[in-house]
This record gives C-alpha cells, structure tokens and sequence, in this order.
C-alpha cells in the first residue's frame, strides 16, 4: 500500500507539547478528567497526558456507529462508557480525528447529560472541510484536507496504529469510508 509521510514524529511531538502546554495553561490550579475517544485517541492520549502539568484522571469511552456515515442520521452508540463520575468535574475529551463532527457532537451531547463543570474538545486532527454537523474542537493538532490518513493511532482496518508518523493513504486506497 502506497503511504505518504504527512506528519513526521518529531513535528507531532512538538505539537503535541503545545497542545498540552496550553491546557497545561487553561486548565491551571485544576484537576481535569480526560476521557480518551477509543481506540483510534490512545496513543495521542498517551503523549498528551505525559506532557501536562496539571494534576488528570484518565478514562475512555468506546462508541460504535452503524449505518452510512454519509448519512447525517448515521446511528452512533455507545459500546464502552465512561466509569468515572464527571458531575461538577472539568472534562476534556480527547480524539483522534473529527471528520462530519458525528461522533463528537452525539458524545458531547452524552456526557453534557452527566452534568460536567466544563466540558472541552480535544482532537489530534481535523478536517474542517468535511463537517455534516457543525462541530468546533476547542484544541486542534492540525487542520488537515479530506484524505484518509493512518499512524499515530490512526487504523485502516485495524492496520498502522503503531506507526509513530502519520501518513496519507494512496488515492484509491483508503477504505470506502466516506
Ligand atoms: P466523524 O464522526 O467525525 O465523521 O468520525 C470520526 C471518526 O472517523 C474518527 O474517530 C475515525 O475513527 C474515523 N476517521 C475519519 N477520518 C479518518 C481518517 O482519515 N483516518 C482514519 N484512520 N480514521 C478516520
């Protein structure tokens, strides 16, 4: 399969220390509950957390959506919820990418049920230009264009995850997921 390096591990380490710096700022004098999106988030969890200066308690939710997800009405469910009380609690929920804003906007919903101090968005990757349902991160890695992209716990059908780089897949190559 043919891969073009997008983001070198070196880059994403940078930015990820940014990214965590400013929440490391935002977040100051707080405890914050991240709750990692899986699996796709567990790696850029993994280098976020190791990166803030902030006291953080770590869970993960696991969602599942059938259907077309060229279909706004695409059903999204929940497999695996959170475990730890998030009532009157910052939360940050960290992701690996947003795409049509589907997932996010339904998990955001969710959680805003569990009555959370404050409830923010963290992605590792964005792609604006491909929204089906308006949906704004409040920390982006990197904007990046509609191709499909692997590495860095990113999977084509449960390939590449551990590639430490993330790479854009070959037109014609990417699984028919858009
Ligand atoms: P959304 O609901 O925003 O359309 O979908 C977000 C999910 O789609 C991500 O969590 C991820 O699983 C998947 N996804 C979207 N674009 C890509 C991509 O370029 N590469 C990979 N590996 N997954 C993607």
């Amino acid at each position: 399969m043919k891969k073009e390096i997008l983001f070198s591990r070196e880059a994403i380490g940078r930015r990820v220390r940014e990214l965590a710096d400013g929440i490391s700022r935002d977040y100051e004098g707080r405890e914050v509950v991240l709750i990692g999106v899986l699996k796709g988030a567990f790696v850029f969890l993994a280098d976020l957390i190791r990166n803030l200066r902030i006291p953080c308690v770590i869970d993960f939710v696991r969602l599942a959506s059938y259907g077309s997800k060229t279909v706004s009405s695409g059903e999204i469910v929940i497999t695996k919820d959170i475990e730890t009380p998030i009532q009157g609690r910052d939360v940050l929920v960290v992701e690996d990418i947003v795409d049509t804003g589907l997932t996010l906007s339904f998990l955001v919903e969710k959680l805003k049920e569990k009555s959370p101090r404050s409830l923010k968005v963290c992605v590792f990757l964005d792609k604006k230009e491909r929204r089906k349902v308006p949906f704004e991160a409040d920390y982006v890695g990197y904007d990046i264009p509609d191709r499909f992209v692997v590495g860095y716990g990113l999977d084509c059908n449960e390939q590449f995850r551990f590639l430490p780089d993330v790479y854009v897949i070959g037109e014609g190559e990417s699984p028919n997921r858009h």
